[in-house]
């Protein structure tokens, strides 16, 4: 029973302050709470760490009955009970890890009512038993978490989220609240039809995490480079290092041991004891340094870290955000390094050609990795160009990023993209042959090096014509054609070959401007507004 919007202290305000120890609600949580109490559904868009459990936990133990949480992180149940049951909520969770006897015993607390949420993995619903159950009991509201896994188009599609539309056809009196943390504009449509949130009122948070500073470097020893990063800026902070691969989260995790960093790793070739081992060691000693590929984060709430550093690209702008999103969640000053090479984009174009699944699921992973390059490639506000993905509009360059504090020059490189798209022209068309970046830029810059004599390539005409750049601008000229499409890799060499907007290029009917690489890394970490 509460008495939403009559300006007193409500039930809902009330619980907050005596259940969770806090004084008011932050953002929208109070406009999302009232609204759910009263029976409405909701869908809620709220960036990492801002606040998105209590919307549904509240309501929860306002509303007569138990809510029913879905939510697909398996792993984190325990710990969401247990953080529960320690401000004395009873919860409880059903997932494939519980013995039969513990089943039971949650079952039958469910049907008495004796708990006030009840944790489920979504493909538990996919089960009639499950559903036999939850007939039994009384729900106080269904909890979509992680409602971003419901797209089809979006990074983290699960495939049982598909059958939560069938909720509100069994239960259609049971308001749904729906949350994520990473929407655009269209995931946010698609989760709404999917789901049937037709009637939902939606609550739309600003994505800015002003205290997290977002910087994009040109990648060259990347371990190194990252040193260097925990050393000047971070040292003894807690942070967490994202690699693409299991072997080279184990590399870089010895690599900082070896230089004095207590450095963990982190990825599903571990044991399981071993990376609960870990986690929980991140969690609750200070200044470790977590060295992971993307399977760790999801759901760990730890204030304090202080960094987030990829070392590979990541496959797509929610991606990025959500893993950056790690960051500052206590609101200090915070930094999201990543560092980002041409062989990042062979790498990732290689794997959407190679990988399973029709045409329209590799164009749908190539669009998501076109909007990483344009925003590593941008010379633009990095956070606006964020901000502006997720469907919010950035008026004013943010002040704490690296293309705010140190302006990057961009040139005209259309010569030097018609230099080296004709020196893949000549080899392709004229010889027949295919080359990787790094011989065609030998071939400009004029190298004569035994693979070169071995072809004859100092015969072609293109031979020599491109001394005017440093061998790391062509690769940053590369770079650039492969990100924005002018450009393509093919092969298990990664060899070079034209596309079919080559062409506007070749036939000067199209200019292209470049970034040009820094000479030295930005290391400016001052905070905006401070
Ligand atoms: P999300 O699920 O959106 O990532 P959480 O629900 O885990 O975020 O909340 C992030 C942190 O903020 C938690 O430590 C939580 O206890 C805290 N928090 C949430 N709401 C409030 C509030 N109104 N006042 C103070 N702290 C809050
Ligand atoms: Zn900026």
């Amino acid at each position: 029973a509460s008495d939403p919007g009559t300006g007193g202290p409500t039930a809902a305000l009330d619980t907050l302050r005596r259940v969770f120890g806090y004084d008011e609600f932050r953002g929208f949580q109070a406009e999302v709470i009232d609204h759910v109490v009263a029976g409405g559904d909701a869908l809620v868009l709220m960036p990492t760490g801002g606040g998105k459990s209590l919307c549904y936990q509240i309501p929860a133990l306002v509303r007569d009955g138990v809510a029913v949480v879905v939510s697909p992180l398996i792993a984190l149940m325990q710990d969401q009970v247990d953080a529960l049951r320690a401000v004395g909520v009873k919860a409880g969770f059903l997932n494939s890890t519980l013995d039969l006897d513990t089943r039971r015993l949650v079952e039958a607390e469910f049907v008495a009512g004796e708990i006030d949420l009840l944790y489920l993995a979504p493909e538990a619903l996919g089960s009639q038993a499950t559903l036999r159950l939850l007939e039994r009991g009384r729900i106080a509201l269904f909890a979509i978490d992680e409602a971003h896994c419901v797209s089809q188009w979006g990074h983290d599609f699960r495939p049982d989220y598909l059958t939560l539309s069938m909720l509100h056809e069994r239960w259609p009196d049971v308001p749904r609240i729906a949350l994520t943390a990473t929407a655009t504009s269209a995931t946010r449509a698609e989760i709404a039809t999917r789901l049937q949130l037709t009637e939902a009122r939606h609550f739309v948070a600003s994505f800015d995490r002003p205290n997290i500073q977002y910087r994009i470097v040109p990648k060259r020893e990347p371990r190194k480079q990252l040193l260097a990063l925990l050393r000047d800026e971070h040292p003894g902070d807690a942070g967490i290092v994202y690699c693409l691969s299991r072997a080279s989260v184990d590399k870089t995790a010895e690599f900082l041991v070896a230089n004095g960093v207590a450095a963990l790793p982190y990825h599903a070739g571990l044991d399981a004891a071993t990376r609960a081992r870990n986690q929980q060691r991140f969690l609750r000693e200070d200044g470790l340094v977590m060295v992971a590929t993307i399977a760790f984060g999801m759901g760990i709430d730890k204030p304090d870290v202080r960094f987030v550093a990829h070392l590979d690209l990541p496959k797509s702008v929610e991606g990025y955000y959500q893993e950056t999103g790690r960051a500052g969640r206590d609101g200090l000053p915070s930094t999201a390094w990543l560092a980002y090479g041409l062989q990042d984009v062979v790498q990732q174009r290689k794997m959407i050609d190679t990988s399973e699944g029709d045409l329209a699921h590799r164009r749908n992973l190539a669009a998501h990795l076109d909007a990483m390059l344009a925003l590593c490639e941008t010379v633009r506000c990095r956070r606006g160009q964020l901000l502006e993905y997720f469907g919010q509009p950035a008026t004013v360059a943010c002040g704490n990023c690296d293309t705010c504090l140190e302006p990057p020059e961009s040139w005209d490189g259309t010569v030097a993209a018609q230099k080296l798209l004709s020196t893949v022209f000549r080899l392709d068309r004229e010889r027949n042959q295919r080359f990787g970046a790094g011989h065609c830029v030998d071939i400009l810059l004029g190298k004569q090096n035994d693979k070169v004599t071995q072809f004859r390539h100092d015969q072609l005409s293109v031979f020599g014509i491109g001394t005017e750049l440093r061998d790391t601008e062509w690769r940053g000229v590369v770079r650039q054609l492969l990100a924005e499409g002018l450009l393509a890799v093919e092969g298990d060499y990664g060899t070079l070959a034209l596309t079919e907007a080559s062409a506007e290029v070749l036939g000067r009917r199209r200019t292209v401007m470049m970034r040009r690489e820094p000479e030295k890394p930005v290391r400016t970490a001052k905070p905006r507004g401070s």
